[in-house]
């Protein structure tokens, strides 16, 4: 049985749409499908599984039966997507279209043919597709749950039951969902849904897009969220990828309107990033394919601060060939074609295990072998990427032929020089990530190797503060407020602002802390020069940006440094904004 979550305890996920959200969890009934192979349902099935062999009338009879409860859901499925609008309506149609697939039913056949009963014959034909779908990876593997979503239905209408989905909300409440099916996410009511969380899925599920659509604040691939009760309160900040089980009453609900009114600011933000003074702003987007890449584009993302490339590849169990990393690699430098794109390398380990990078278990993966360190198993690894991105570069041109890249998990001056040097040998712009303590601290050692600098707050705050960032109970810890970081911030912007050759070395932020929108300004003012952050979150940045000045924001970071705690910073500067 599932251990159920402490007050307080605090659950990670991906935010895929921002927002905040305080109410009761709310999660959606999914009946039990029967498992392949099951013997035979409701009296009525033609076939007995392990008997004799059915005769063609008997399979005949499923067969019948299998098409009339697909048809009818297929119909149901019209009658909403005629309802709906946009993307909704879009994904309610191709789920009718699969409703009716003759593959489908011709699978079911093959299954009824050895003796499966109907229902059984369903799940079994529709998880030969699934592993199929997933095979193949990327948006086919999410449409998985599309797959499995409509074989429930399907089920339940051969078992003569109501079709699962949504529960009936008689008050806003958070839905939470193991994945969220379309049809469910289509039918949502925003007033009643104060918020989406799935403990699967992925950001550009059909789960994501529509509440993007519907503008209710989502998260995906929220691990353990099986462990908050249904009724129970919870704090979801999609912005900041979390959801605290019961949190404190007043200050919960203080959070939840103060974002209710953001959030109708945010709305009219389109863009450029400006602030109230009008000095220009680098606001980018964080991307790890190229249909993000197209998403950030077609919205006010000035250009991309960090393409995570190894969450393109993680389910990928050899490393992808040369002409498939340039076509990926060409799509998401061609979404801006005129403007900064910044790759990052394969950050491989702790987290986010690679198949194909070579790496054996380790006791403590996050200070193993992990990002850079992946040159001690295989430098191969590394120069074929390198190839790649060249590739690339070449094939999109103008402004991206010489495209920017970084290195994750830089330690080391040696490190840092020689990815340089494996980038220029190539034409590529270097640069590395600053998550590792050792780097902010010795920061003018690395300068006259490098092009510029992002830095990695997610990390660089685990390794300041010496807590797991994947650690629920350490969250209070891997807070970017913390000050400690934000000085070791300061000391790098002013570092690199005056790099030992003259040249004023490009520094930005990347990790989660830039999407913070009060902490965004705080790093402005803390002399950072680019902001990159989840494109969901862009509206919220660029929002609050143009409400301060840099002179503000300089003051904002002051009172954030003078702080003893990482609440303090947090409160001092709430204070002076509002
Ligand atoms: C970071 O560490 O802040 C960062 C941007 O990298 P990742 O979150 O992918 O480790
Ligand atoms: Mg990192």
């Amino acid at each position: 049985m599932t251990q159920q979550s402490k007050a307080g305890a605090v659950i990670r996920g991906t935010g895929v749409v921002a927002g905040l959200a305080y109410g009761p969890a709310r999660w959606v009934i999914r009946p039990d499908a029967p498992a392949p192979g099951a013997a035979a349902g409701p009296a009525g099935d033609a076939a007995d599984a392990g008997a004799v062999p059915p005769d063609e009338q008997q399979v005949e009879a499923g067969r019948e039966r299998f098409v009339a409860a697909a048809r009818t859901v297929a119909g149901r499925l019209d009658q909403r997507a005629a309802l709906a609008t946009g993307v909704s309506a879009e994904v309610l149609s191709a789920n009718a279209v699969l409703a009716r697939d003759r593959g489908w039913a011709k699978a079911v056949v093959k299954e009824l043919r050895k003796g499966a009963a109907v229902e059984a014959a369903t799940v079994a034909a529709t998880e030969t597709f699934a592993a199929m779908f997933a095979r193949v990876g990327g948006r086919q593997a999410e449409r998985v749950t599309d797959l499995r979503d409509i074989c429930a239905r399907v089920v339940a209408e051969l078992r003569g039951l109501p079709e699962p989905g949504i529960p009936d909300l008689d008050e806003p409440g958070v839905l939470m969902a193991d994945d969220l099916a379309p049809a469910d996410t289509a039918a949502l009511d925003p007033a009643m849904v104060l918020a989406i969380v799935c403990e699967h899925g992925g950001p550009t599920s059909h789960t994501a897009i529509i509440a993007r659509q519907l503008g209710i604040p989502c998260m995906v691939a929220a691990g353990g969220l099986a462990a908050v009760a249904d009724g129970t309160q919870v704090l979801v900040d999609a912005a900041a990828g979390t959801v605290t089980v019961e949190p404190e009453e007043g200050s919960a609900r203080a959070a939840a309107e103060a974002d209710r009114r953001t959030r109708a600011v945010a709305a009219d933000w389109s863009g450029p990033a400006v602030l109230a003074d009008g000095h220009p702003i680098r606001l980018l987007a964080n991307v790890q394919d190229g249909a993000g890449a197209e998403d950030a584009a077609s919205g006010p993302a000035g250009g991309i601060g960090l393409f995570r490339t190894e969450l393109a590849f993680l389910d990928r169990a050899s490393e992808p060939t040369h002409d498939e990393q340039v076509d990926l690699y060409a799509r998401v430098l061609g979404a801006f074609p005129d403007t900064r794109v910044v790759t990052r390398t394969l950050d491989a380990g702790s987290d986010k295990p690679l198949a194909f990078a070579g790496m054996t278990e380790e006791d403590n993966p996050a200070l193993g072998v992990r990002g850079i360190r992946v040159d001690l198993i295989d430098r191969g690894l590394l120069d074929r990427q390198l190839d790649a991105l060249a590739a690339a570069g070449h094939r999109v041109g103008g402004a991206q032929s010489s495209p920017w890249v970084m290195a994750p998990m830089v330690a080391t001056v040696d490190e840092a020089r020689d990815f340089a040097d494996r980038c220029r040998r190539r034409g590529l712009t270097p640069g590395i990530m600053v998550e590792v303590p050792s780097v902010a601290v010795a920061v003018d050692r690395f300068l006259p190797h490098v092009d510029f600098l992002s830095i990695g707050t997610n990390d660089l705050t685990q390794y300041v503060m010496a807590a797991d960032r994947m650690s629920s109970d350490l969250a209070s810890l891997t807070d970017p407020w913390q000050p400690a970081v934000l000085r070791l911030i300061r000391a790098v912007a002013d570092a690199a602002g005056r790099a030992p050759d003259g040249r004023a070395i490009p520094v930005g932020v990347c990790g989660e802390a830039a999407a913070d929108p009060n902490l965004a300004c705080v790093l402005l003012g803390l002399g950072v020069g680019s902001l990159s952050v989840a494109t969901a979150a862009l509206p919220f940045v660029g929002a609050a940006l143009a409400g301060v000045t840099l002179e503000q924001c300089r003051r904002l970071a002051e009172l954030a440094l003078d702080s003893d705690t990482a609440l303090d910073a947090r409160n001092a500067v709430l204070a002076a904004r509002n």
